[in-house]
């Protein structure tokens, strides 16, 4: 059986989950559920990244120990699962004994790479990454717009630099696949500038005693970032379960990686090499999502503008939230949320469109018996095709678009209803009726691995002949 592995990024635990992940996680859930679909054995990870200075910083702020903190945030994006309907087979959190025992096996294998040496630099804790002078926008941290603080310690360091030449390779002949495209030639420029070693350590006391020892010497953690990469392996048992490991890491062919713009370096070059140094398997596919706006500013408490998935999810059901997600945001670059635009989406394509469109083929489907009648070949064909459009579409994480197509099936559906006035008695009415239905269920299908609730209630109200309003107009 063909294994396919996948992974969102690991969250940050310092605050709620915000709508930003929530499009992610969704994005993984719909590439999940479509290789489930199709046979496939899948293997579908997120968790969280727990050990780092942002968490021991708001827990100060809070006054609560960073334990507490954790715990409570990463249940909140546990709870995620259920409020978006989400299928992950695995949630690991980087302060777990499994992870804790693989970051250091995974430190251990790389030790020819690690040197030690004192070193001053520009430290953002956001990024929890040290910048060089040149890469500051104002002398702030390009991501966070803050001052970095600087940094003097004696730190143990990565040789990245002597990997230059292969991960260049790597990454041009799509030996790991960055799509989309602007972003593989993102990393080649940055590569093309020369890499220089990485800092993989900090010393305890600046961690404020919070993190993962760097092994045979505690008086050091090992960065955040060395830690929570390896979560990709640590979940699949490299610590611990060395078949699991092997099957569905290193023998396994289809391994993706789902994340954001503003993380790419660190998947597509820090973590290659670390892998590479580790004699490791490295993964084949990295997507790389834009960024979520609110009301065109990125999502900051100071601004007020955080959407909360939650309370979303909430006032307007899951698959409302997924829907919008998936069809308003093009998967590759940045996509505004408000609350204008989703109210759009949700009367226009789901109340009126979907919800509508299933409202009148079954109430159709009621006056009538329905016998087995083959659907027209037109309308077959033009169902065949969807499917192979999905199929091309899901292949390139083009959600959007594969969206559309299912909504060309509802509009060709309600122009069909138009022309043939079903709800008429004629000799062609129960054909008509009949080729309806066929369509409905092939969208009910269709829909599975993007919208799986609304999906089975269309089946369930074709299968009971039992209409009930999908989608309330707002
Ligand atoms: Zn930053």
């Amino acid at each position: 059986m063909k294994k396919y592995y996948l992974s969102t990024a690991l969250p940050y635990v310092n605050d709620a989950p915000h709508l930003g992940f929530a499009l992610e996680i969704i994005q993984a859930d719909v590439i999940a559920r479509y290789h489930r679909i199709l046979g496939e054995d899948v293997f579908f990870l997120t968790g969280t990244d727990e050990n780092s200075l942002k968490n021991v910083r708001a827990a100060r702020g809070e006054g609560i120990p960073v334990k507490k903190l954790v715990d409570r945030n990463a249940k909140k994006f546990y709870e995620l699962k259920k409020a978006l309907n989400l299928s992950f087979d695995d949630f690991i959190r980087t302060t777990e004994k499994r992870h804790i025992k693989g970051a250091q096996k995974l430190w251990l294998a790389c030790q020819k790479d690690i040197y030690k040496k004192k070193y001053r630099g520009l430290y953002c804790v956001g990024c929890e990454e040290f910048y060089k002078e040149s890469e500051l926008v104002n002398g702030l941290c390009p991501e966070h717009k803050a001052k970095p603080e600087l940094v003097e310690e004696e730190n143990y360091f990565f040789h990245l630099s002597k990997y230059q030449n292969q991960l260049k390779k790597i990454i041009e002949q799509d030996k790991i696949k960055i799509i989309p495209k602007t972003r593989k030639n993102e990393v080649l420029s940055f590569i093309n500038q020369g890499l220089e070693d990485i800092c993989v350590s900090r010393l305890t006391k600046r961690a404020g005693g919070w993190g993962i020892d760097v092994p045979g010497d505690p008086s050091q953690k090992i960065w955040v970032w060395f830690d929570a990469l390896s979560n990709y392996i640590t979940a699949l048992g490299y610590g611990e379960n060395n078949k699991k490991f092997q099957e569905w890491w290193q023998k396994n062919k289809h391994k993706l990686h789902i994340i954001g713009k503003g993380i790419l370096r660190f998947h597509a070059i820090y973590w290659p090499a670390m892998l590479l140094s580790a004699k490791l398997a490295l993964p084949k596919t990295i997507f790389v999502h834009g960024y979520l706006t609110s009301g065109g500013q990125k999502m900051s408490k100071s601004l007020g503008n955080v959407i909360d998935p939650f309370e979303l999810v909430k006032k307007y059901g899951t698959d409302a939230v997924r829907y919008f997600l998936l069809r308003e945001i093009p998967p590759t670059e940045d996509g505004d949320f408000t609350y204008e635009k989703f109210k759009e989406r949700y009367n226009s394509d789901l109340a009126k469109g979907l919800g509508n469109l299933v409202a009148r083929i079954i109430t159709l489907a009621k006056k009538v018996k329905i016998g087995r009648k083959k659907a027209k070949i037109e309308i077959q064909k033009l169902v065949d095709k969807t499917w192979k459009d999905q199929n091309l579409l899901l292949g390139k994480f083009k959600f959007n678009e594969a969206l559309m197509a299912i909504w060309n099936l509802i509009s060709f559906c309600d122009k069909y209803l138009e022309k043939e006035h079903p709800w008429q008695k004629s000799k062609k009415q129960l054909i008509i009726i009949s080729n309806l239905l066929f369509v409905l269920k092939n969208i009910a299908k269709l829909l599975q691995p993007f919208l799986p609730q609304t999906s089975e209630k269309i089946l369930e109200q074709i299968k009971k002949r039992k209409k009930e309003i999908l989608f309330p107009r707002l």
